[in-house]
């Protein structure tokens, strides 16, 4: 898999709700990284698996599922409060890990979708609690877009989170190079995510074909 080409960003992609042969398939060709959207399923998912997969937690994570995860999971990108950071923290420092996490961000216009606004960011990022915290490592920011046809509305999303993202860096990580992912991009828009400064985008049915409702 190579949609990255000329960009130095990472792919993981996104095997939801698909089986353990398709996983195994891309695995196969050397792919590490794989993102799954439900606690559950990544939980079911992981025994049978390589254990050299670099598992990705993508989805909204509730704080009593965040231990099914814990003990193996590479990153968290849908980290969207402070009691589910502590709830990370805490669970990480049982399984003796830091886990990488990303803050997820509401950049689009359904009020559907996940995430936090600036100021609930900087409220994380300037609770002293926040630096205190030995078994999670803030790597930097997640976001989706609208999901609409217009391109340059989501080029202004994309944009905006970049945005976002050296502002926080330049404020509270200037010195803290882990501080460097922005996980941005599916199937429909990871192009322009791509052009916009993504380093991580998530692409699921471009790889494994479309999903069945679920
Ligand atoms: C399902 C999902 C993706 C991948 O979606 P595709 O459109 O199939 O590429 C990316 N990010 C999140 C958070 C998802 O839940």
């Amino acid at each position: 898999m190579n949609l990255c080409d000329q960009y130095e960003a990472k792919l993981v992609a996104v095997s939801k709700t698909k089986p353990f042969s398709a996983i195994q398939e891309l695995y196969e060709t050397g792919h590490l990284d794989f993102g799954e959207n439900k606690a559950q399923e990544l939980r079911d998912k992981q025994p049978e698996c390589p254990k050299d997969i670099r598992w990705h937690m993508i989805g909204h994570l509730q704080r009593n599922k965040v231990k099914y995860i814990t003990p193996y999971v590479s990153m968290i990108h849908s980290v969207d409060s402070m009691r589910l950071l502590r709830k990370i923290n805490n669970e990480a420092e049982k399984d003796e890990r830091i886990i990488p996490c990303l803050l997820q961000m509401h950049i689009a216009e359904e009020s559907s979708k996940f995430g936090l606004d600036e100021q609930e960011v900087r409220e994380i990022l300037e609770n002293p609690e926040t630096g205190q915290m030995k078994h999670i490592q803030i790597c930097g920011l997640m976001g989706m877009a609208t999901l609409t046809e217009y391109e340059n509305q989501i080029r202004k999303e994309f944009k905006g989170l970049k945005n976002l993202f050296d502002r926080l860096k330049e404020d509270y990580f200037s010195e803290v190079p882990s501080f460097r992912e922005i996980s941005m991009g599916m199937s429909g828009d990871y192009q322009i995510a791509l052009e916009e400064g993504s380093t991580i985008i998530r692409v699921g049915s471009l790889i494994f074909g479309e999903r069945e409702t679920h």
